[in-house]
């Protein structure tokens, strides 16, 4: 062992840049660690959506702070707005403007809207503006709804249908655009991946944040996120930094699950932990909400979350199933720090979408609204007392487009709500706001209104399949490979048992099946995922869980044996086929993978992803020059990718070109200081030039941030014993020859084993 080089040879890990199965394709993949089902959720199922009501009064809404003195309660149109007496808005072309989104926040959950959480700076900024207790988003995933918030359009309008397989087109304008032509700093700082750069909402920013690091290294179904406390002190470092007027959009991540509020929210609100989320989220805003009021020149605060959380409610857990109140309904706060302006206080039951933000906006800073837009200023509604009850458009689409269920889409018009599945769905929220109570078969003719109004909409969810940005000369290939006909092909007529509702079982398995994983349980979690695949052979998430699983347990022809399964029932998609290509390689296959995966290269906008496995395919093969090229166009796509500077990295440490590794490592390590595989190899770059200290250091970070980089362990072992630290080199040979899987490491084990037991 004496000579044995440090190894560097893995230190582009089997998923190095794999997507975790489920977690990216979906902000609904991941459950939290425990208790969904608990207290917190049953207690929560119960009491959701709907607007609060006064008894006697049809649209009266009480205020939570109802110490606030002198409230006047006036009627403007139809709607209620209890608070104070509106008058006009001094439209200002000089105000900043601050859109905060809050991911996964329910309607109910601010402690204004009758929330266990306290939230006592969204409340103040809520008592001091006006708050919409009737708004609702059009979709229940992240991007889509973001994309909505952004550009004032309907997802079949933008085109951004699900987290991934969607890009902005060019050419649609979005609130950072035009606020960029108005002569405004735009800067954008994101909480997690579903909003990062690579899906095309970086345009008209000046500063696009996404630094949330590219890493599985926590658990494999992870998302990759950051607290919302980081992304607070970037955003306020840049509005300090500006003399002009400014636009910042601020994303914050935290009460998507896995719930874990850090102390003391986590003790605080033990067994309700979302909760602990939205009041640790409210806290960390507190300094952004303070800096807005302090600008010299008055700022136009918009408050929202892009959807909410099931909580158990009709047998959901999460989000992205169904289209209910508890997703569907979200809170919406407007504020400006003028003194002046009149809607202090204010509570209104006025409908509100996400679509009227943009226009409420642009009316607010007497900037033009473009013509296309389909929602109209708030605000203006409000003074002129628009008794209007615009239709707004929903959907549900992800169950359909990544495992082949029916489509969800639906409209509400005032309180009804029509949900368009194979087994539809009508209900009057202002008697029934849990949508206990199907009104269709007594009142189909109040539902074939409804449809008639969705129709309008021209939705074609049917459409949503087809990928973006593709050059034609690709596109050929790749419907072949499955890459552009989305993971589940539409069918051509869905029943009842496409029905979400007929499948929530099958959903709840799905999510009991993380929860067994990330819980440390995977033996009990792939029988989960075999069930899933004898169930439903032609849904590509069945078998991505299971070959996971099955590498995870050091089973490699198991899990490539899963993902050839999967091509032969025709359930591949782009991210199964990376996920072959990666395993392939990592096998000795790289050949066959590189077959497999080389088409990704023939597109204007390929997968970022399969190309990243590409790479990694090519560096096994020997083809360095190719593989550096296909981790630098990864980088001019998505220049935050972390995983393609690791990469690099690799490869120039196998050349033993130490300066390129270094810079390459630093920049990963820049983008995500806890990157372990980059720790791992600055480590060898260390001792390369001498500097054994500076190694072990890397080292064990690298260990600390991930306790399966097996390779580094070893590599501590190796030069801990030549160091002559006897008790440290124990520790981490022991280690290694606990956890290392035999399959990849049969041969250092035993050697690691012997030397242990000589000593
Ligand atoms: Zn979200």
């Amino acid at each position: 062992m004496t000579n044995r080089k440090h190894k560097s040879r893995s230190a582009i890990p089997a998923n190095s840049t794999a997507r975790r199965p489920d977690a990216p394709r979906s902000d609904a993949g991941a459950v939290p660690r425990s208790g969904t089902g608990g207290v917190g959720a049953a207690a929560r199922a119960g009491g959701v959506a709907g607007p609060r009501r006064a008894p006697g009064n049809g649209r009266l809404l009480t205020l939570a702070a109802a110490a606030i003195i002198g409230i006047a309660v006036l009627s403007i149109g139809g709607w209620l707005l209890v608070g104070r007496s509106p008058g006009h808005l001094a439209r200002r072309a000089d105000q900043n403007v601050l859109l905060i989104t809050i991911d996964t926040l329910r309607a109910d959950a601010l402690g204004c809207s009758g929330g266990r959480a306290a939230t006592p700076n969204l409340d103040a900024l809520a008592s001091d503006g006006i708050r919409f207790d009737y708004a609702h988003a059009h979709t229940v995933v992240t991007l889509p709804s973001h994309t909505s918030i952004l550009t004032g359009l309907y997802p079949f309008q933008h085109g951004v249908r699900d987290n991934t397989g969607y890009r902005l087109q060019p050419g649609i304008d979005t609130i950072a655009t035009l606020l960029k032509g108005a002569g405004y700093a735009t800067g954008a700082f994101v909480g997690a991946f579903p909003l990062d750069s690579r899906f095309g909402l970086t345009r008209g920013f000046d500063v696009y944040d996404d630094h949330y690091g590219e890493t599985n290294r926590l658990t494999a179904f992870a998302m990759p996120e950051r607290r919302a406390g980081v992304v607070v002190d970037i955003a306020t470092q840049w509005i300090r930094q500006q003399h002009g007027k400014w636009f910042a959009w601020v994303h914050v991540y935290d009460p998507h699950a896995p719930y874990q509020p850090p102390a003391p929210y986590d003790a605080q609100y033990a067994g309700h932990l979302y909760d602990g989320e939205v009041a640790y989220v409210d806290a960390a805003l507190g300094p952004l909400l303070a800096l807005a009021r302090q600008q010299a020149r008055p700022t136009v605060i918009v408050v929202t979350g892009d959807h909410g959380e099931s909580l158990g409610s009709h047998g959901e857990e999460t989000h992205g199933l169904f289209a209910y109140e508890p997703t569907l309904k979200i809170p919406l706060i407007i504020d400006d720090t003028a003194q002046s302006h009149p809607f202090r206080a204010a509570v209104t039951d006025m409908p509100a979408r996400h679509v009227d933000i943009v226009p409420t906006l642009l009316d607010a800073l007497a900037l033009p609204s473009p013509k296309n837009l389909p929602g109209r200023s708030l605000v203006a509604a409000l003074e002129r007392g628009d008794r209007s009850e615009p239709a707004s458009y929903f959907e549900a689409l992800e169950p359909f487009l990544n495992r082949g269920w029916a489509p969800l889409t639906g409209v509400l018009v005032g309180r009804d709500k029509f949900i368009d599945l194979p087994g539809q769905e009508l209900y009057g929220l202002s008697a029934d706001p849990g949508e206990t109570r199907n009104l269709l078969p007594q009142e189909a003719e109040r539902g074939r209104v409804l449809d008639a109004r969705l129709r309008e909409f021209d939705a074609s969810p049917q459409q949503a399949g087809a990928r973006q940005r593709e050059s034609a000369s690709a596109v050929a290939q790749l419907q072949a490979l499955g890459y552009v006909s989305g993971s589940a092909p539409p069918k051509s007529h869905y029943t009842e048992q496409d029905d979400p509702k007929h499948l929530v079982g099958l959903d709840r398995e799905i999510h009991h099946g993380v929860e067994l994983f990330q819980t440390g349980r995977p033996i009990e979690a792939l029988q989960v995922y075999t069930d899933l695949i004898r169930e439903r052979p032609e849904m590509p998430l069945g078998y991505l869980h299971a070959a996971f699983l099955q590498w995870e347990l050091g089973r490699p022809e198991a899990a490539i044996a899963t993902l050839n399964d999967a091509l032969a029932h025709d359930a591949s998609t782009g991210e199964l086929r990376a996920q072959l290509g990666i395993y392939l390689a990592e096998s000795g296959a790289a050949d066959q993978a590189i077959r497999l995966l080389g088409p990704a290269m023939a597109t204007d906008a390929p997968d970022v992803d399969a190309l990243n496995a590409l790479g990694i395919a090519q560096s096994r093969s020997g083809r360095q020059q190719d593989a550096i090229a296909t981790f630098e166009r990864v980088l001019r796509l998505s220049p935050s990718n972390a995983s393609a500077w690791q990469n690099l990295g690799t490869i120039y440490l196998e050349q033993k070109d130490d300066a390129a590794a270094r810079k390459a490592f630093t920049s990963a390590l820049a983008l995500d200081p806890a990157l372990a595989t980059a720790l791992n190899g600055l480590g060898v770059v260390e001792l390369r030039n001498g500097n054994r200290a500076g190694a072990i250091d890397a080292w064990k970070r690298a260990v600390a941030s991930d306790a399966r980089q097996f390779d580094t362990l070893f590599n501590l072992g190796i030069t801990l014993r030549d160091s002559g630290d006897t008790a440290g080199a124990r520790e981490y040979f022991q280690r290694f020859a606990d956890t290392a899987p035999p399959a990849f490491y049969a041969r250092d084990i035993a050697r690691v084993r012997a030397w242990l037991g000589k000593r």
